[in-house]
C-alpha cells in the first residue's frame, strides 16, 4: 500500500455493509483498486432504506441513528451526506404512561408519588452523583433499600421481558454492555444518546453508500455469494490448484488480500459450529392520518411481542397527510431464512468466536492470500454504525502500516 510503499494492490471486500463500504472508499481513495460484493440485491447491508409512495425515507432493516463523539468519523460520512439534525428520544409504555428512556429523572418523578420520587432522586445523587448513567445490573447491587426498590422497578418494568423478547434471555445471560447500552441516567436529559455529533442523513442512507461506492477504483458486484466466486479467485493458491495459470474466466478477480465482514463461522463453513445471532422481522403498516405516535420510537417493555413501533416520518421531520410504522418482532437467526442482525455476546459465544479468530489469525499467517475479518459480523460484535466505520478504517490502517 502507499502508506507502507507499497504498490497498488487489488483487494476483494465481502459484504457492501457499512464495514466493507467504508474499506472500499478508503483504500479506493489510497489508489488501490476494490471489488467489492454482497449476496443481496442491494447495497448498505441492514442500512439499506428507500423512500415510500408517500415521500417518507423507511429503514427497512430497523431504525438507525447515526451518532458518535468520533470526529473523524462524522467528518468522512459527512462527505456523503448532508445532516437532519435529529436528537432521538425514545419513550416506553410503563404503567400506562410513556416514559423516557433511558430511565432517568424525569422517568423516576412520571412514575412515582412526589415524596418518593424526591426520596429516590436525592439518594441517587448522593450515592453516585448528577450526569452519571448506571447500569440496571449495577444499580441492583446497592445495598440501600429504596434503591433497590428503585433497582427492582426498573428491571422488571424496562429491562426483563424486552430483553427476554429481544434476545430470548434474561438480561444477566448476556454480557452486562447489552443492558448496559441503556443505562439508568441520573440527568434530566431524555435523549437516548448523548453523543457530540448526531443526525440522520437528508438523502437517506442508501445515498451515502451510493456516493461512497462511486470511484473509478471501486466496483461493485451484487447478487453475488463469497462462496459462489470462491474457485474464481485467481490467487497464486488457485492457481497451483488447478494448474490453470491465466486461464481462469475473464471475470476472473485477482486479490492480494481479502476483507471479510460477513459472519466468521460461515467463511470456515462453520467446521467449529454455529455462531448464534438474533434476527428481526418487521410489519410495515401505513395509516391514512398524519401522526401515529408521539415520537419515531416508543419501547413495550411490558406488553405485545414486539418490541417496539417506529414511525419513521419523525426521522427527517417529513411532511404528509399518511404516515408509516414498523412493528418490531426479534426472531432467532436461521441460515436461509432471515438475516443476521445482532450477535448474542455472551461468555459462551465469545469462546466460540475466539476459537474462529484463533484459526483465522493461523490461516492468514499460512496463506499467500490474507483474509481480515472485520464488522459486525466478522468481529462478532454490537458494533453501532459508528464503531463499524471505526473498525473499518482502524483494520484499513492496520494492514496498511
Ligand atoms: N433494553 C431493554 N428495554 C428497553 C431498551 C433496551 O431491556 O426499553 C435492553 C435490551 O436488552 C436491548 C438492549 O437494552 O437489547 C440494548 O438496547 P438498544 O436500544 O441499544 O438496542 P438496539 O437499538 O441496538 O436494538
Amino acid at each position: 500500500m502507499k502508506k507502507g510503499g507499497n504498490a497498488e494492490q487489488s483487494i476483494l471486500i465481502v459484504g457492501c455493509g457499512i464495514s466493507g463500504a467504508t474499506a472500499a472508499r478508503v483504500l479506493a481513495e489510497e489508489g488501490h483498486r476494490v471489488t467489492i460484493i454482497d449476496q443481496r440485491t442491494h447495497i448498505g447491508g441492514n442500512c439499506y432504506d428507500h423512500w415510500d409512495e408517500n415521500g417518507i425515507c423507511v429503514h427497512d432493516y430497523g431504525t438507525h441513528i447515526f451518532h458518535t463523539d468520533n470526529r473523524k468519523v462524522w467528518d468522512f460520512i459527512s462527505r456523503f451526506t448532508k445532516w437532519y439534525p435529529f436528537q432521538h428520544k425514545v419513550r416506553g409504555l410503563i404503567d400506562g404512561q410513556l416514559v423516557p428512556i433511558p430511565f432517568n429523572l424525569n422517568s423516576i418523578h412520571q412514575v412515582f408519588p412526589a415524596k418518593l420520587a424526591q426520596r429516590l432522586e436525592d439518594k441517587l445523587l448522593e450515592k453516585f452523583g448528577y450526569n452519571i448513567k448506571v447500569p440496571i445490573l449495577k444499580l441492583r447491587e446497592t445495598d440501600d433499600e429504596d434503591l433497590r426498590f428503585l433497582a427492582e422497578y426498573i428491571y422488571k418494568n424496562i429491562f426483563s421481558f424486552y430483553t427476554q423478547k429481544q434476545w430470548d434471555l434474561n438480561p444477566e445471560d448476556l454480557d452486562p454492555a447489552v443492558t448496559g447500552r441503556v443505562p439508568v441516567y441520573i440527568s434530566k436529559d431524555n435523549r437516548y444518546f448523548q453523543n457530540r455529533y448526531q443526525g440522520i442523513p437528508l438523502s437517506g442512507y442508501t445515498a451515502i453508500f451510493e456516493k461512497m461506492l462511486n470511484h473509478p477504483n471501486i466496483t461493485v458486484r451484487l447478487n453475488t455469494k463469497y462462496e459462489d466466486i470462491r474457485h474464481m479467485i485467481n490467487t497464486v493458491e488457485n492457481s497451483q490448484t488447478t494448474g490453470k495459470v491465466g486461464q481462469m474466466a475473464s471475470d476472473a478477480i485477482t486479490v492480494d488480500f481479502i476483507l471479510y465482514s460477513g459472519s466468521i463461522d460461515e467463511y470456515h463453513a462453520y467446521v467449529l459450529g454455529e455462531l448464534p445471532y438474533r434476527s428481526e422481522s418487521f410489519d410495515f403498516i401505513t395509516f391514512g392520518r398524519e401522526y401515529f405516535q408521539s415520537e419515531a420510537v416508543i419501547n413495550y417493555p411490558n406488553n405485545y411481542t414486539f418490541t417496539r413501533i417506529v414511525e419513521y416520518k419523525h426521522f427527517l421531520g417529513t411532511v404528509s397527510d399518511k404516515t408509516v410504522v414498523s412493528y418490531e418482532y426479534p426472531e432467532p437467526f436461521v441460515r436461509g431464512k432471515n438475516e443476521r442482525y445482532y450477535p448474542i455476546v455472551n461468555d459462551t459465544n465469545q469462546l466460540l468466536y475466539n476459537q474462529y479468530k484463533a484459526k483465522a489469525d493461523t490461516d492468514r499467517v499460512n496463506s499467500k492470500v490474507p483474509v481480515y475479518f472485520f464488522g459486525r459480523l466478522g468481529d462478532y460484535k454490537y458494533y453501532d454504525m459508528d464503531k463499524a466505520v471505526e473498525r473499518a478504517m482502524a483494520l484499513v490502517e492496520e494492514i496498511a502500516a
